[in-house]
């Protein structure tokens, strides 16, 4: 006789109704009192059909049992034992996709010192500062990454082009004649190529606005809150803080851009840890749209690396914070905490990741003399190099590399819930924290879990109380430049 059983699956709790999130399909359910009976008996052990019929007779009829018996069946919530192979058995699949995103390194050089710096600070991967690397991408190297990228994109019809750094506007030269040569290419070939770029904000002046303006690029310009918060960490070679030189030049881009959301990118550290205020200065008092949060990645033992308590200062923060979001989706008013917005887009659309990211996959970075590597983090680094922009991309490198970093290679994540999302996690992390990609990032699951736990939440009360909230999800790209 088959025994009906519980699958993998993490139960939650939003607008006062019990839901389901699936693993590993990723899919949200939402209980009626039945099946959340149905899962609540079984939670004792697994039993046959009938066994569960009588369980909960005293309470439903046993049609009604039977039919939400089938429905979890149907969902995969429950499964029969002893039917066929383990629930959880899925072939690897090395997916080989078109590149979506380039992210295209201009310049390994920057004007600013922060101390935390993954390109210049303690931890970095490659020495930008003494290595064999040009410190600036000629025209010529980008002109065929471009034609790399178009490539190497396939029958999409569009391909993302990031502008990154070092200091992304220290070749702005490079970066203006580029757009060119990527628009008027990509018109040959009967594409279209969205632009994007990552800026410091040092450098912004009216005619680099006029610019981005006219070439509607996006722009994402890191900046880590008020004064005291910026000027810790985001100083000048001679040790200055940069606030009051980039604050009155982010007004102007702000604006004057107004065709795309400008974002700010804030790196949080053990001392910068007030996000409600950071929130509220760079949104209210300077006028962002849209405000993403992300972990210093550091080895452990750095002065500014976050602990645990870190950590968890950081989860209550961030779930005030969504609490925020919630209120303006379920009254369909914007609110710019990207970090939420991410990943209840990844949760409505059923993300089930085999790879943390893009990196290595549809996303890469090319290095100023036009080395592809995994994204732009590691870009320069012979140890992460998946090509050059002349040879293409080195197919054997990249099959190896999706190999060794499946989900299915990280045996820890294996029984945990979040790893549809989470999949082990930044592999630059990883490799800065452990010494290699390959790793999963064990430091911070109980953040990533309690994370999930709380966007999971707000989806699930969007779902039941604005469901028509979901609805700017169902057209839009997802991606993504950390
Ligand atoms: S790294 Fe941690 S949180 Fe992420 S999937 Fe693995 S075990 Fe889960
Ligand atoms: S998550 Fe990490 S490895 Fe992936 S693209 Fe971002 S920085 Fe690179």
């Amino acid at each position: 006789m088959s025994l009906l059983g519980l699958r993998e699956f993490h139960r939650f709790e939003a607008a006062g109704q019990p839901f389901v999130y699936l693993v590993p399909s990723a899919a949200v359910f939402a209980l009626d009192t039945v099946s959340d009976a149905v899962l609540g008996l079984l939670g004792a052990g697994d039993l046959p059909h009938d066994e569960v019929v009588t369980g909960l007779s005293e309470r439903f009829d046993s049609h009604v049992v039977s039919e939400s018996v089938a429905e979890l069946l149907r969902v995969r919530a429950i499964g029969e034992r002893g039917a066929g192979a383990s629930p959880q058995a899925r072939p690897k699949i090395i997916p080989l996709i078109p590149l979506a995103t380039m992210v295209l390194n201009v310049t390994n050089k920057c004007n600013l010192a922060c101390t935390y710096c993954y390109e210049y600070g303690e931890d970095k991967i490659v020495d930008t500062e003494n290595g064999k690397k040009p410190k600036f991408m000629s025209e010529a190297t980008a002109q065929e990454s471009v034609d790399f990228m178009l490539r190497e994109s396939g029958s999409s019809p569009r391909a993302h082009l990031t502008f990154f750094g070092g200091e992304t506007l220290l070749n702005f030269p490079v970066l203006k004649t580029t757009v060119a040569y990527a628009r008027r290419r990509a018109a040959e070939m009967g594409k279209d190529v969205d632009f994007s770029m990552t800026t410091n904000a040092t450098l912004l002046k009216p005619e680099i606005i006029e610019f981005l303006v006219e070439n509607q690029v996006g722009v994402t310009i890191s900046i880590d809150g008020p004064k005291e918060m910026q000027d810790r960490f985001r100083v000048f070679h001679d040790g200055s803080g940069s606030y009051d030189t980039v604050m009155p030049k982010i007004r102007e881009l702000l604006q004057k851009h107004r065709s795309r959301p400008i974002g700010a990118r804030v790196t949080l550290t053990k001392q910068t840890l007030d996000i409600r205020r950071i929130y509220r200065h760079l949104t209210e008092e300077i006028g962002f749209t849209e405000v993403g949060f992300a972990p210093v990645t550091t080895a452990g033992g750095r002065d500014y690396a976050i602990g645990d308590t870190g950590f968890d200062h950081l989860l209550a923060q961030f779930n005030d914070l969504a609490q925020d979001f919630l209120q303006a989706a379920l009254e369909n008013r914007h609110h710019g905490f990207s970090n939420v917005k991410e990943t209840i887009e990844e949760i409505h659309k059923g993300v089930s990741k085999a790879y943390p990211c893009g990196a290595g996959l549809g996303l890469m970075g090319v290095a100023t003399d036009g080395d592809v590597n995994l994204c732009h983090r590691f870009a320069g680094s012979d140890e992460h190099k998946l090509g050059t922009v002349r040879d293409g991309i080195d197919r054997g490198a990249q099959r190896s590399f999706l190999e060794k970093h499946h989900l299915d290679d990280k045996p820890v994540c294996q029984t945990c819930w979040a790893r549809p999302l989470c999949s082990g996690g930044c592999y630059h992390e990883a490799h800065t924290r452990y010494g290699t990609t390959t790793s999963a990032n064990l430091h911070y699951c109980d953040w990533i879990r309690g994370w999930t736990e709380t966007c999971l939440e707000v989806y699930g009360e969007i779902a039941v109380r604005n469901p028509r909230y979901l609805r700017i999800f169902e057209d839009a790209p997802m991606e993504k430049v950390s």
